[in-house]
């Protein structure tokens, strides 16, 4: 069993990534959900539904969101005054609806991703990181914001004076979430943001030592090339968490108690004998993730190195 420890962009290229290279059966994805909010009273979770569509094979080329999908739902609401900053599709919104009025019912969040992924012909398990509700609040010199309103609504503009992650830790791991991370061969932790998706699953109590206790087992791969991140705003969050420096050395470091093998760029080859001095394994490579080629390329190689 492969396992993924994955928040949303960056996330879930890697783990459709792992799922070309070596199959849907044995994957399992632990995604982040504190990004995870209401819109319209709807239950939006958006790194579970970015690795779900991947997975599916319909994921729009945008990398979230569902392939070809129109607006016309959010269109109307924006006549009637209300927000339309979230890019919430018509063939999306079906989902949220779904999985609303199944949380409604009674249903986790967890129980909600078996039964979307089983009805998109998905394979690989996704589990939540844990099913009770977990919001990421950024506090900014304009004041306190949901992750979405400081990301999306307001374009991560400012800086972040500090990160608050409410109801982590009194959360619980979602069920099958402590089970595969102990039963795994692999334990890839995705170049996702080191703060506000991978510090936010590995601060669910249980989660972080469990990784621990796997170290030699896991391998994690930089968002990070040279002092900025691939694309988007990680660099804020690192600095808003109290990191001032961006960079893969800087990463392996914030790794290093739950992390034995470490990639990163071409690029930064001459970070490797200080990330090997931390007492990790560095693996250098190419890892960026332009297209589908180059996902599966990246996952053959971390997949490779665990071998
Ligand atoms: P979010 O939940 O949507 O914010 O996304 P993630 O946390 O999963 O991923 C965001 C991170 O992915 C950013 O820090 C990017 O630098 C990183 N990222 C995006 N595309 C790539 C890629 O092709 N390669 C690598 N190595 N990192 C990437």
């Amino acid at each position: 069993m492969i396992v993924a420890l994955a928040g949303g962009t960056g996330g879930s290229k890697m783990v459709h990534g792992l799922a070309l290279a070596g199959g849907q059966a044995d994957l399992v994805g632990i995604i982040n959900t504190g990004d995870d909010g209401p819109f319209y009273g709807l239950l939006v979770c958006p790194d579970l539904d970015i690795n779900l569509y991947a997975l599916a094979g319909v994921v729009a080329d945008r990398g979230w969101g569902y392939a070809d999908d129109t607006f016309h739902c959010l269109e109307g609401l924006a006549t009637y005054g209300r927000d339309s900053w979230f890019g919430l599709g018509d063939r999306d919104l079906a989902t949220h609806i779904h999985r609303t009025l199944m949380v409604a019912d009674g249903a986790t969040v967890s129980e909600v991703m078996d039964d979307l992924r089983l009805r998109l012909g998905v394979e690989a398990r996704l589990h939540p990181m844990t099913d009770a509700p977990v919001r990421t609040i950024i506090t900014t010199p304009t004041g306190e914001k949901r992750f979405q309103e400081y990301l999306v609504r307001d374009g991560a503009r400012e800086d972040i004076d500090s990160i608050r992650i409410e109801g982590l830790a009194e959360s619980t791991p979602a069920p099958g979430v402590i089970d595969a991370i102990e039963g795994a061969a692999t334990i890839v932790i995705a170049p996702s943001s080191p703060i506000v998706s991978i510090g936010t699953i590995l601060g669910v109590p249980g989660v972080r030592d469990a990784v621990a206790a796997r170290r030699d087992r896991v391998i994690a791969v930089s968002p990070i090339i040279g002092n900025a991140p691939v694309e988007g705003p990680a660099h804020k969050f690192l600095r808003g968490a109290g990191y001032d420096e961006c960079s893969a050395l800087q990463m392996a470091r914030i790794y290093q108690d739950v992390c034995g093998t470490f990639v990163i760029h071409e690029s930064d080859a001459g970070d490797a004998p200080a990330i090997e001095a931390l007492g990790m394994r560095a693996v250098v490579t190419d890892i960026l993730m332009p297209d589908h080629a180059a996902r599966e390329r990246l996952a053959r190689v971390v997949l490779g190195a665990m071998a």
